[in-house]
């Protein structure tokens, strides 16, 4: 698979034409349990060798990794490389063409992570302990990515419901390690070597509060002042870090929580709701970026205009969406489901 290069700007398009081969589990075949789900529990042979399992053995949490025909079963994570990546660790990095058909192999790394083995999880009913295991796999995955010397950046996303581009319904995280800092990040990396946006913009919002949807002693988690999409919601740490893999235990925590108790807020405020989250994170080693998740409901779809433009239309205000899961976080917690 390779990357095009835009005519004359910092654009890459991933042409991959092996996605075309993708099988989607036909409507109504892929239930709880489910013999037509590949992720679930009972079908591991359909997917490759696992990269990563982590799993309860006498009581305690123990990480494994599986080889040839052999799978582990009663997982409670399971990581293992995309059957259809839209990048190889086997490409060639290199821009290859003249100018102005340039191209370059799509080299990285492409992985999913089953985050439960129940098929009809939703982030509520997902416990605190189990999504810590989650971040704990997607700490450990990234660190590995890091040991190789090609990886520039990693992204860490979740497509959640078919509006969201999922084609799978069971949940689970894509991880991307790119061999290219990506054009989204290039874009603002001017802005966090003058002094961190994001630093400066904590204390404003707090202050103001009506954006603010929940906050902890580490984390704040904000519907920003220009939210492209009804209901986006940025999770922020307060302290300035680029080091997503080096979260402490306490940090770990938070985000669990905030994690889950935003989500469940929006599926509650939205019910059927789709919607794709993203870990992002600057590039490897560049101390100015500060990481945040960004979550981009799909309630909208952009069109003609905001092709045109690159100006998105956004029909609920954040002010309006913040009051929103603000009460349906009350909701969550006065009935203890949080
Ligand atoms: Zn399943
Ligand atoms: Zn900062």
């Amino acid at each position: 698979m390779k990357l095009r290069k835009h005519y004359f700007l910092e654009e890459w398009v991933v042409v991959a034409p092996e996605r075309r081969l993708r099988p989607h589990p036909k409507v109504g075949e892929e239930g709880a349990g489910g013999n037509g789900c590949f992720f679930c529990p009972g079908n591991e042979e359909t997917t490759p060798p696992a990269t990563l399992v982590l799993k309860e053995v006498d009581g305690k949490m123990v990480k494994l990794a599986e080889e040839g025909d052999h799978r582990e079963k009663n997982w409670l994570i399971r990581c293992f490389p995309n059957k259809y990546p839209i990048l190889s660790p086997r490409e060639e990095m290199d821009v290859h063409g003249e100018q102005p058909l340039l191209e370059r192999g799509a080299k990285g790394f492409h992985e999913v992570m089953v985050v439960t083995p129940d098929h009809e999880a939703t982030p509520l009913t997902i416990s605190l302990e189990q999504w810590k295991l989650i971040l704990e796999a997607c700490l450990d995955r990234c660190r590995w990515y890091a040991e190789h010397e090609f990886v520039k950046h990693i992204s860490v996303i979740e497509n959640r419901g078919r509006l969201a581009g999922a084609s799978i319904e069971h949940p689970h995280l894509q991880l991307f390690a790119l061999s290219m800092v990506p054009p989204r990040i290039l874009k603002e990396l001017p802005a966090f070597r003058q002094g961190c946006p994001l630093c400066e913009l904590l204390p404003v919002e707090e202050e103001r509060k009506e954006r603010v949807v929940c906050a902890t002693h580490h984390f704040l988690a904000i519907c920003p002042w220009a939210s492209r999409y009804p209901y986006e919601v940025w999770i922020i740490p307060r302290k300035h870090s680029s080091a997503f893999m080096d979260l402490r235990k306490k940090e770990i925590e938070e985000l669990a929580y905030m994690l889950k108790a935003v989500l469940s807020a929006l599926e509650l405020a939205v019910p059927e709701i789709s919607y794709n989250y993203s870990y992002i994170l600057g590039p490897l080693g560049d101390e100015n970026y500060h990481w945040k998740v960004e979550i981009y409901p799909r309630l909208t779809t952009p069109a003609g205009f905001e092709f045109s433009t690159d100006i998105m239309v956004n029909p609920i205000p954040p002010e309006e969406a913040a009051s929103k899961l603000r009460k349906k976080l009350e909701e969550l917690k006065a009935t203890q489901r949080l």
